[in-house]
């Protein structure tokens, strides 16, 4: 086996955390930098004592220097309530932290990969959504910080790819869920769960119809692994998500259900720029990665409720 020496940049986070655990059992040697904003230790504390893994308090704001053979770059926050907390650091993080790493992959000729969003294509008027769309985001909206940070990060991968060679591959993640989510980052899935497993009413954001397409953690995980895998000249974007696509209320119907919860669904005003529909095309992915997600919402909230049940 070719074992490497890889940095997971956001490591301590909820993906980060799962990507590291991954690494580690595919027999890799891997750094996990991290500034703990909304990731913990207690998300990689299994790992602690693995020798081959080792933990960092940084922030990627800042220039770091280091000897790997690949990057995962994840340090970002992904909750609209965490990214909206403090926009201009969410931005400097995207951005800044995009330099900071790009620079450091182009000195150590490391390829890295860049956790992107669907968030790139905003309030989309293409349905769903295949890589080639442009997008439709709102530069001055609530979401600006989170979305155009990305984009610019994107546009940063691209750019060094092109001037300066540097191996890169951005992902697109599709709304991603399971266990080690924080329950109090105010995403959809952790909030339903932890207020159906307390009895306490469940907060619908508008009418509930909105879409979105739920992908569980370890699916994705597989896709990161692959299109870091995959052949030089492929780059990316590519969509990571999974393309059955639920409406909200959906959602909350099925999560009451799966917890035999007494909750009662209650309407709150939808947050502004909230997205109205979001599928993913995923035939590039098929293609290039012989990639598909595997499990289904249900099954895949069942294992995430068991986790909020022994947190709780
Ligand atoms: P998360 O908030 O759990 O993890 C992000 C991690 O980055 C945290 O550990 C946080 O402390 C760290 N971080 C934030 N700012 C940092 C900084 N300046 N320097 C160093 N570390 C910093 O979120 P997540 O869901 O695990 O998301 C991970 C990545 O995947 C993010 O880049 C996010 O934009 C992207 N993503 C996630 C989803 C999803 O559904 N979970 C969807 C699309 C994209
Ligand atoms: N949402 C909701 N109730 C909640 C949290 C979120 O109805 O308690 C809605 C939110 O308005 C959005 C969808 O669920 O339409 C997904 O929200 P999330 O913050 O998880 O992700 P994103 O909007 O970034 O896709």
């Amino acid at each position: 086996m070719n074992k490497k020496k890889i940095l997971v940049t956001g490591g301590a986070g909820f993906l980060g955390s799962h990507l590291c655990t991954r690494l580690l059992n595919d027999g890799h040697d891997v750094v996990c930098l991290d500034n703990y904003f909304t990731g913990q230790k207690q998300n990689v504390v299994h790992l602690l004592d693995n020798p081959y893994f080792e933990l960092i308090r940084h922030d990627v704001t800042m220039p770091f220097f280091i000897e790997v053979d690949e990057i995962y770059n994840l340090a970002c926050p992904a909750s609209p309530i965490h990214y909206q907390y403090n926009a201009i650091k969410t931005i400097k993080t995207s951005v800044m932290g995009a330099i900071n790493m790009l620079g450091l992959a182009k000195r150590i000729k490391a390829r890295i990969l860049q956790a992107s969003t669907s968030e790139v294509y905003g309030d989309p008027d293409i349905h769903p959504q295949p890589e080639s769309y442009w997008g439709h985001v709102n530069p001055i909206g609530a979401r600006a910080c989170y979305d155009e940070g990305k984009r610019a990060a994107e546009t940063l991968f691209v750019n060094y790819h092109k001037q300066n060679n540097v191996s890169i591959k951005i992902a697109r993640i599709f709304n991603t869920y399971g266990p080690r989510m924080d329950p109090n980052d105010g995403r959809v899935v952790s909030n339903f769960i932890v207020q159906a497993l307390k009895n306490q009413p469940i907060t619908i954001y508008g009418e509930g119809t909105q879409t979105r397409s739920f992908q569980y953690v370890d699916d994705l995980i597989e896709g990161f692994v692959r299109l870091m895998a995959s052949r030089e000249e492929f780059t990316g974007p590519v969509n990571l998500g999974n393309p059955n696509e639920f409406t909200i209320l959906q959602l909350a119907e099925m999560v009451i259900r799966l917890t035999n919860s007494k909750s009662k669904i209650v309407k709150h005003p939808l947050p502004p720029d909230d997205p109205t529909q979001r599928q993913p095309m995923i035939e590039l992915a098929k293609k290039e990665l012989d990639w598909a997600p595997k499990i289904p919402l249900e099954e895949g909230l069942v294992k995430t409720i068991e986790f909020f049940a022994s947190i709780i």
